[in-house]
């Protein structure tokens, strides 16, 4: 059977159009349906003359992903997504709706995470593989899908689920290329935004191509013994040329970049640290966004900063002029920070299989 030509990619589709010989406008309304309203495939496909319908239909691969589970929190409004690759891999993607009704969607841009951050589900199991463009492109679909059938749609398209998205350049690229397109998604570039655990060169080139699309850097210490033991990648990068590079991409940039403080007690949380933080950013700018942390199993002795301290350590940061903000955590029921759920699935099926039994017939 010869390769299905993949929807997300628009060349190769313009070409089995000019094969199929169908009018490009029904390409375009096409599109519309799919990418823009999130209608669905059938829906899509409805929008193409009769004959050449089940033509496209079968020579085209719409869903690279399969959804194989869905979780709603009952707490908040966080929906995980969890999603499977062809080849098995679970990946997930989740969807956040914030009490002003806008919806944020998580994506995942690897399987796994070469970073290995130790505080983190998804770098504690290590790097599988990149996810193609199709791949990311899926979950803002399947995503929207889901949405639209509340009346919603995805609004901002965060790179924060599982992976570093600057490992995955050339696919980060594309994806944001795809999502930018006016005749495929069409998102308002402020409305994405790349979290990243600290690249130098890859923030500025992204600056430099993406000039609108936001930037958050995971910073978490700026003390590199701390900030190493926390992001072993980090042993790579000092924060002299993380600074320089934010810098770069202020001069570049009329956005504020997002700095992202991970607070652990006793580790990163003191006065001190938000004092020397403070001092970091001078001449920066930036916004700073504390996370609290969610606990994972594999991190017994991390512990989530008390109220009262995060509360003190932003108001250092506040009078020192930054804009500070704290991450409300949505979904800590359904696992929801990056990686959790996924870990948990893949253990429950190494051990199925290591007992022999089978999750899924
Ligand atoms: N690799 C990218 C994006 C994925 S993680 C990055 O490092 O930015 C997105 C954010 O969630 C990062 O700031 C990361 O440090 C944070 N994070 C990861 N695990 C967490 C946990 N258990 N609790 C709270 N935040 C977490």
């Amino acid at each position: 059977m010869p390769e299905k030509t993949s929807i997300y990619d628009s060349a190769a589709i313009d070409r089995l159009r000019a094969e199929l010989k169908f009018e490009p406008r029904r390409l375009r309304a096409l599109r519309t349906r799919y990418f823009k309203k999130s209608l669905g495939v059938d829906a899509a496909l409805a929008e193409l003359p009769h004959g050449v319908r089940e033509e496209f239909a079968s020579r085209v691969e719409f869903h690279p992903l399969a959804v194989e589970q869905v979780r709603d929190s009952e707490v908040d409004g966080a929906t995980k997504l969890v999603l499977r690759t062809a080849a098995g891999l679970l990946i997930e993607a989740v969807i956040m709706r914030t009490s002003t009704g806008r919806v944020s969607l998580c994506v995942s841009s690897q399987v796994g995470c070469a970073a290995a951050c130790g505080f983190c589900a998804t770098g504690q199991m290590g790097i599988a593989r990149n996810l193609t463009p199709a791949e990311v492109l899926d979950q803002v679909v399947l995503a929207g899908e889901r949405l639209a059938a509340e009346g919603r749609g995805v609004r901002n398209v965060v790179f924060m689920g599982m992976g570093e998205p600057f490992h995955n350049e050339a696919v980060l690229y594309e994806v944001v290329s795809v999502l930018l397109a006016p005749g495929l998604f069409h998102y308002p570039p402020r409305r994405i935004l790349i979290s990243t655990v600290g690249i130098p060169d890859a923030i500025i080139r992204a600056a430099r191509r993406f000039p609108q699309v936001n930037l958050a850097l995971s910073l978490h210490s700026v003390r590199q013994s701390v900030r190493q033991r926390l992001i072993p990648l980090a042993a790579k990068y000092s924060l002299d040329e993380l600074r320089a590079a934010v810098a770069a991409v202020n001069k570049i940039q009329q956005n504020t970049v997002m700095v992202e403080y991970l607070m652990l007690a006793g580790l990163n949380d003191s006065t001190d640290d938000a004092r020397d933080l403070a001092a970091w950013l001078e001449g920066l700018d930036a916004h700073v966004n504390l996370i609290p942390y969610n606990p994972i199993n594999a991190a017994p002795h991390l512990r989530t900063t008390e109220r009262a301290d995060r509360d003190a350590f932003a108001e250092i940061l506040r009078t020192a002029g930054y804009v500070t903000t704290i991450r409300y955590s949505l979904g800590a029921d359904v696992a929801a920070a990056c990686g959790q759920l996924v870990q948990r699935e893949n253990r429950a099926r190494a051990l199925a299989q290591s007992t022999g039994f089978s999750q899924r017939s």
